[in-house]
C-alpha cells in the first residue's frame, strides 16, 4: 500500500462527489462509490471544510470506478460533465477569493481575461490543495501544466484519463469569458509516463 501524503480540502471532496450527483443522480454515485471501496462516503460526503484530507488516491480511484461502472467511453463523458458541474460548487466555495468578478477585471479584453483567470485559478489550486499546476503561454496557446496530479495519481494508462480537469477548465473559460466555448484537451498525462498531465487551452474561441 502507499503513503497517502497528498490531499485535496474536504470541501473539494464534497464538490467532486455533489458535482457526480448532479450529473449520474444519487444511485449512480452509490454505485461508483461501492466500485470504488469507498462505502464510507455513500451519502455521508465530507463536510464543507478547508482541511486536507481527502486524498488522491481515492479522487484516482473515484475515476477508475467511473470507468468500470459506464465503460471507458461512457466514463470519459460523464467525467468531462462532472468537472463542468464541479465548477458551479467551486465557484461557490472559492469565487470570492478568485478577484475575478470585480468591475476591473469584467472590462479588460478576452485574452488578457484568460491569461488572468487561467493563472488565479492554478493559483487556488496551488495555495488551497496538494495539487501544483503551472500556467504556460506560448504559440497562441495556453497550457496548462498540472505537475503533481491527484486525478490519475499512481493510474497507469495509453492515452490520458485526467478529464475531470478538462471539463472543469471546459466551464471556467465558458464562465470567464461571458459564454464562449473553447477548444481544450488534454496532450499529455503522467498515468502514460508523461512528466505532467498537461491540457492545452486554444485562446480563440469557437464562434
Ligand atoms: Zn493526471
Amino acid at each position: 500500500m502507499s503513503a497517502e501524503s497528498y490531499f485535496y480540502p474536504q470541501k473539494m471532496g464534497r464538490i467532486i462527489l455533489t458535482g457526480m450527483e448532479e450529473v449520474m443522480g444519487v444511485h449512480g454515485v452509490n454505485a461508483v462509490l461501492r466500485n470504488a471501496s469507498l462505502e464510507q462516503y455513500i451519502q455521508n460526503y465530507p463536510p464543507s471544510r478547508p482541511e486536507r484530507e481527502f486524498p488522491f488516491e481515492t479522487i484516482s480511484q473515484l475515476q477508475i470506478a467511473l470507468e468500470q461502472t459506464y465503460g471507458p467511453r461512457g466514463g470519459r463523458g460523464l467525467a468531462l460533465r462532472v468537472g463542468r458541474a464541479c465548477f458551479k460548487y467551486g465557484l461557490k466555495e472559492y469565487g470570492s477569493m478568485l478577484g475575478l468578478t470585480e468591475m476591473a477585471f469584467r472590462l479588460l479584453s478576452l485574452p488578457t481575461k484568460l491569461s488572468t483567470g487561467t493563472k488565479s485559478f492554478a493559483n487556488l489550486f496551488n495555495n488551497h490543495t496538494d495539487q501544483k499546476v503551472r500556467v504556460e503561454e506560448k504559440e497562441d496557446r495556453i497550457f496548462w501544466h498540472i505537475e503533481r496530479c491527484p486525478l490519475c495519481w499512481e493510474r497507469k494508462a495509453d492515452e490520458p484519463v485526467c478529464h475531470l480537469a478538462v471539463g472543469l477548465l471546459q466551464e471556467s473559460l465558458y464562465w470567464l469569458s461571458g459564454g464562449k466555448v473553447f477548444d481544450v484537451k488534454e496532450v499529455s498525462c503522467i498515468a502514460k509516463g508523461d512528466e505532467t498531465c498537461t491540457i492545452v487551452i486554444d485562446p480563440i474561441p469557437f464562434s
